[in-house]
């Protein structure tokens, strides 16, 4: 198909392998059981965006976002249904407040971000089947229209009709081909270099560029549209958890003092504004161990924020660590059936690895977001 052979990310790999290959060996329920008795430990999981998987000749955004189709994400809450314990992200504050330890095989789920596909593919089908779910929105995008500002950026570096392009905060001069996929590498690199830039210098190079190329956000398609404080409503009123990603998906870390504090609580009053009382559940915007550090942790628990997730990998030992750096196992559009049960079943083995980000090496690092 022209769509494999042309997403180059779609590569399965041995992960993917091995994981099938356990799935169609029938083993992994007894392994699991097995598992459950002598590993009392947290899974949590992390999706972006549930959509159809588009051909990356034509898609004009960042395919690493999207995390599964629909009728695959059907197929993992059913496989969380029936052989795990899904649970709200509240309970486990609520268990840690009470001291109490959580149930066997307890698994969350978690989306980020806020993209309208939460609202329209991934809710009805939790809903349907009851099983619970936190949604990290990033507050100032609610109801705004406006694209997160590294999807913009893909976007811009795939379709803009400039066959240069030059950022000098990055030591990026780089010609742009005609070739999509060479565009998307470029892509790649910039989005994964500038996240050693501070949160307001990132933002500031991709205005310039807006500005530059005459792509203004404001002009954002239905495609990359963030979801609405109504569908919001709508989500918390069926039972789910709505939680923070900042107000404009900054870097923590990345912020001086002030807007960080400003990120934190402001972001905190516009859920309360919107929602009414909501469990103040946090997600790092970005979430790498470079995206938060001890100043970002105290002002979230300062800020009253009850428990915060990282994007690290792994699952979360009990009794929990630290419940502002909680482990995530990101789901990615290219883990099939068999890879997510034996993720599930063996975490250690099958999750992708966190990308690790040696600074000033000079090397590029798998990204996230
Ligand atoms: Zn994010």
């Amino acid at each position: 198909m022209v769509m494999q052979s042309q997403d180059r990310g779609m590569t399965v790999g041995l992960r993917g392998q091995v994981g099938e290959l356990c799935y169609r060996s029938g083993l992994l329920h007894s392994l699991q059981r097995v598992r459950s008795w002598v590993q009392k430990d947290l899974r949590i999981l992390a999706y972006h965006r549930i959509m159809p998987l588009p051909d990356p000749s034509t898609y004009e955004f960042d395919l690493e976002l999207i995390s599964t189709p629909p009728e695959r994400f059907r197929e993992q809450m059913l496989l969380l249904k029936q052989r795990y314990n899904p649970i709200r992200l509240s309970d486990v504050a609520a268990a840690l407040n009470d001291g109490k330890s959580l149930p066997a095989d307890a698994v969350v789920v978690t989306f980020d971000d806020g993209y309208d596909d939460n609202y329209r593919n991934a809710f009805p089908i939790l809903r349907e089947l009851g099983v619970p779910a936190t949604f990290f929105v990033s507050t100032g995008h609610i109801d705004s229209g406006r694209p997160y500002a590294y999807d913009w950026l893909v976007h811009m570096i795939l379709v803009s009709d400039a066959r240069q392009m030059v950022l000098p905060e990055l030591g990026v001069d780089v010609a742009l081909s005609s070739d999509r996929h060479a565009r998307r590498l470029v892509a790649t690199d910039v989005l994964c270099r500038m996240k050693e830039l501070g949160a307001l210098e990132q933002t500031t190079m991709i205005q310039r560029l807006e500005q530059e190329w005459q792509m203004p956000s404001d002009t954002a398609p239905p495609d990359c549209r963030p979801m609405s404080w109504e569908q919001l409503r709508e989500m918390h009123a069926a039972g789910f958890e709505i939680g923070s990603h900042g107000v404009h998906h900054w870097m923590l870390s990345k912020l001086p003092l002030a807007e960080l504090e400003s990120e934190v609580r402001d972001s905190k009053a516009a859920l309360e504004r919107e929602l009414g009382s909501v469990p103040l559940l946090m997600s790092y915007p970005v979430g790498s161990t470079r995206a938060y550090d001890d100043r970002v942790i105290a002002i979230t628990r300062d800020a009253g924020f009850q428990l915060a997730c990282s994007y690290t990998s792994g699952t979360n030992p009990q009794p929990l660590s630290n419940r502002y750096a909680l482990n995530r196992l990101a789901i990615e559009r290219n883990m099939g059936k068999g890879w997510f049960a034996a993720m599930l079943t063996m975490p250690h083995l099958m999750s992708y690895p966190t990308p690790d980000y040696p600074s000033g090496r000079g090397e590029v690092p798998a990204c996230s977001h």
